[in-house]
């Protein structure tokens, strides 16, 4: 039977569960059966933890810190300094991205001022593979982190409790500055190399992925088939349209040039450019915020080709056409993708999408962040093609409408649709920058999944509503019309604020706007608000966004549920989507997020679910 290594009353560094933190705990006793330690933490938390997530004190390796501030950019400078041994190092023999190279070559120069250690500041993508995650190790990979950071006596127990209790944010600003001049940092820990390996494959796996990828267009030829005829009604199958009928040379060539015209926008020197979060790395990525410029770009653009009379309602017609032009583009494009991650250094690698399953990895995307050059090809797509191109098929759908139904205004209802989704493109565009802290910025690689749904799904599907309502008026009164409009305007303020104080949470910490907002402090280092929006339910988002979906649907009446397509779908869209971030989150926080749960219960709907 293994001895115990560790003594009742001793005094050791105990592993905070669910995260690379150590803090100074007193043994308290062991269990002989389960092999478990019971340890104490200073602020009375007792927690039972193996011997492998306990350290003796000898082991941390106390030095004192050249940093006397912790101010973000402190932690900054140090977090780069540390570059070039962190774990996001490339293997021997990999591709090295040019900025890389040159960090590489910075961090070089200045050797005498490298500490040994590096502040610890896990991302969100380091945090988790910290966290229990499979390691390989690579030789000569000796990153360093910092596990505990100790203060004198009488601060460190005031810190310590304070860190397990819920505080106002104007509390913690003062008492950062209390503790910034007193801190040391302590302990400086090797750890080996981590594999960015995808263990839990999601989307039912392989079987799922590969059956994704046919579901996916079929559903959209299917819906786009429907809508055309006369009664959509779900079991009124519609003919199949010739395969020679659905190719169109032609509109390929405007798939082609619609991508390369946005492409040519987003290279324009115009807008702020900005870091998104650290990488798994450590490193930040520049992103140029030009997106609502695009947007006014394109406007001017169409609106000079309606001036020189082009007929844009040519799209109602060929939507199909277009359709299967995108897919096309997109098929390709995820090709490309593939083929360009086989080359890309593991630590660029998504976390999600490198289980070294072709299918799985070419549909959620194996590469994070493929860039060519400084164009973020991931970025581009999210918000540019895909989303103005469902603003534009919009306006052809309500061009269409005048012109069949010999209109001189469109309808009340196609005026709504038109009007919600336009506001929803738009507010997307404004607030460019908040997507740098969304799933697919930071976790999901760039593949078949998100190819296919930027390009193809959204502009398509998304604008079923005008293109049925051409085929199928719909007439609403003014009432009516202004009850819908208010459920929009709910559903759209709870979707802002929600997503704005987060977005300001994470970029800025101790923004003063958000001081009254009280968060649980993770060992990661972020918090987790839960007063404010993300207090009321734990995606207070995805609520407001399913009710502005409803109110795009509502305008089409309820002869048919087709309309009603995107609002059920975007439902089981984000609870699937919110049941992946929850798992991610509780991998991420351990139990924080626990904490965070039982202090927020429900997920999306208030008292629902
Ligand atoms: P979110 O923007 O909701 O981001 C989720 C992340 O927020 C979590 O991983 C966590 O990341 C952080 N977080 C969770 N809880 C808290 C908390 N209490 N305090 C602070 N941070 C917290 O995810 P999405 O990318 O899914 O959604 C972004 C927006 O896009 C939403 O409005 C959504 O409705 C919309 N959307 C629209 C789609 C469409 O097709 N129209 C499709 C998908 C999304 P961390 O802690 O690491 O920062």
């Amino acid at each position: 039977m293994p001895s115990r290594k560790f003594a009742d009353g001793e005094v050791v560094m105990g592993r905070w569960p669910g995260s690379v933190l150590y803090y100074e705990v007193q043994v308290t006793s062991y269990d002989d059966v389960a092999h478990l330690y019971t340890v104490k933490y200073k602020d009375g938390t007792e927690l039972a933890l193996k011997e492998s997530d306990i350290r003796s004190q000898s082991s941390f390796k106390h030095r004192k810190s050249q940093s006397s501030s912790s101010s973000p950019s402190r932690r900054s400078s140090s977090r780069s300094r540390s570059r070039s041994r962190s774990p996001g190092r490339p293997a021997k023999g990999r591709r090295r991205s040019a900025s890389q190279s040159r960090e590489h070559k910075e961090d070089k120069k200045k050797p005498s001022q490298e500490p040994s250690i590096a502040l610890p500041k896990p991302s969100e993508n380091n945090t988790k593979r910290y966290n229990g995650e499979p390691e390989s190790t690579e030789k000569n990979a000796t990153s360093c982190i910092v596990l505990e950071q100790k203060v004198k006596p009488d601060l460190e127990i005031k810190r310590v409790l304070d860190q397990y209790s819920l505080r106002s944010r104007k509390d913690d600003k003062k008492k950062e500055e209390i503790y910034s001049e007193k801190k040391t940092f302590v302990a400086v820990k090797p750890i080996e190399k981590v594999s960015t390996k995808t263990k839990e494959m999601e989307f039912g796996g392989r079987i799922g992925t590969f059956m994704l990828m046919l579901v996916l267009p079929a559903t959209v030829f299917y819906l786009l088939l429907m809508c055309k005829q006369d009664d959509p009604s779900l079991l009124n199958l519609p003919p199949l349209p010739a395969l020679e009928s659905l190719w169109d040379w032609r509109v390929f060539g405007v798939i082609l040039l619609w991508f390369f015209l946005q492409a040519a926008f987003y290279l324009l020197p115009i807008g702020k450019v900005v870091e998104g979060l650290p990488l798994a790395s450590g490193r930040r990525l520049q992103y140029r915020i030009n997106g609502f410029y695009a947007f006014i770009l394109t406007a001017a653009a169409i609106g000079a080709l309606l001036y020189f009379g082009f007929e844009l309602h040519y799209l109602y017609d060929e939507l199909v056409q277009f359709a299967v032009a995108a897919a096309a583009f997109a098929l390709a494009l995820s090709v490309y993708l593939y083929v360009r991650s086989l080359r890309a250094p593991e630590e660029e690698l998504a976390p999600g999408g490198n289980s070294g399953y072709f299918i799985y990895d070419f549909f959620t995307g194996h590469e994070l962040n493929p860039r060519i050059g400084s164009f973020d090809l991931k970025y581009f797509c999210e918000l540019r093609p895909g989303l103005i191109g469902w603003v534009v098929i919009n306006l052809a759908m309500l061009l269409a409408e005048m012109k069949i139904h010999n209109l001189s205004v469109p309808s009340l209802s196609m005026i709504l649709v038109n009007s919600f989704q336009l506001l929803y493109v738009v507010d997307a565009l404004w607030n460019e920058e908040a997507v740098l802290t969304t799933m697919d910025i930071t976790h999901d690689g760039f593949g078949f999944m998100l190819a296919f749904g930027d390009l193809v799904w959204v502009p398509f599907v998304y604008s079923l509503q005008a293109f049925y309502l051409v085929g199928h008026p719909t007439t609403i009164s003014w009432p009516v019309a202004a009850a819908i409009t208010v459920l929009n305007c709910i559903g759209y303020y709870i979707f802002r604020s929600a997503n704005s104080q987060k977005n300001n949470f994470r970029r800025n910490p101790a923004d003063p706007k958000l001081a009254n907002l009280k968060f649980i402090p993770t060992a990661t280092g972020k918090g987790l608000l839960v007063t404010g929006w993300w207090g009321f339910v734990r995606h207070p988002n995805y609520l407001g966004d399913i009710i502005m979906a409803l109110a795009w649907s509502l305008p089409c009446g309820f002869n048919h549920i087709l309309p009603y397509f995107y609002v059920i779908y975007f439902i089981c869209l984000l609870v699937h989507r919110e049941a992946r971030d929850e798992h991610h989150c509780k991998q991420k926080y351990g139990l924080a997020w626990e904490r965070y749960c039982q202090r927020v219960p429900y997920r999306i709907f208030p008292y629902i679910y």
